[in-house]
């Protein structure tokens, strides 16, 4: 089995959901007491969320650098970051460690394009919505188009991820009003929801939308298990 080394922490309440399905994917492909062999650089997300709050990126790239390099020296053959946002610093990751990065956007785009959609609605924090690190990599490489709710609807989801999912209170009127935004996305054309926060899909279940959905965490857990099983 091929050793991945996962960044993660950022929430905590997500990285508990890799571990897990990460685990259940290889048990499940491999037979009943299999397991993953995967190594986890568990950050202290409280510092990392105040630097990303004060426009601090550059503290933000120099932790997940020191992160990845860690892993490196520890023998990993791949990295993830299990998180859509951090997902900014992937290619300066890529190019300081020399290791491929598994992208979480590449899992949903495989998906999104299986199900022969080219127009999605996408849901994550402000970061994930309003740069372009994100978008650019759907469009450009898979040739999907993004659109995003407006401005009051794009804070309203960042106050979930932060103010609620990242500190593991999933709030019903909160989960309502997701519903609703991500209703509205469908309405504005698009063909389908991506969930790309890892932490939405606490809030959001299967049958609560009437137009498919891409949970990033799922398709993310599949695709690192799909590498360290590749022979
Ligand atoms: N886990 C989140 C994401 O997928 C948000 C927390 C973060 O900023 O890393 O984007």
């Amino acid at each position: 089995m091929r050793l991945v080394g996962l960044i993660g922490g950022m929430s905590w309440e997500s990285t508990a959901e890799y571990y897990r399905i990460v685990n259940d994917e290889i048990a499940a492909r491999l037979g009943a007491l299999s397991s993953a062999r995967l190594l986890l650089s568990s950050v202290d997300f409280g510092p990392i969320a105040a630097a990303m709050k004060a426009g601090d990126w550059g503290s933000v790239r120099e932790a997940l650098v020191g992160e990845a390099l860690r892993l490196r020296m520890a023998g990993v053959e791949a990295l993830a970051l299990a998180t859509n946002t951090m997902h900014r610093f992937a290619a300066d990751l890529e190019a300081e460690c020399g290791l491929p990065l598994i992208h979480i956007a590449d899992a949903a785009a495989t998906a999104i394009k299986a199900a022969g959609i080219r127009r999605a609605g996408l849901l994550g924090t402000v970061f994930t919505m309003e740069e372009a690190f994100y978008r650019d990599r759907l469009r450009e490489r898979h040739g999907i188009e993004v659109i995003v709710p407006e401005r009051a609807d794009r804070l309203e989801v960042d106050r979930c991820i932060f103010g609620e999912l990242c500190r593991g209170v999933i709030d019903p009127r909160s989960a309502a009003r997701l519903k609703e935004i991500a209703a509205s996305l469908a309405e504005a054309g698009a063909e389908g929801i991506i969930l790309g926060c890892t932490e939405l899909p606490l809030a959001m279940r299967d049958g609560d939308l009437a137009v498919p959905y891409w949970d990033t965490t799922l398709l993310h857990a599949r695709a690192l298990v799909d590498f360290m099983l590749e022979a």
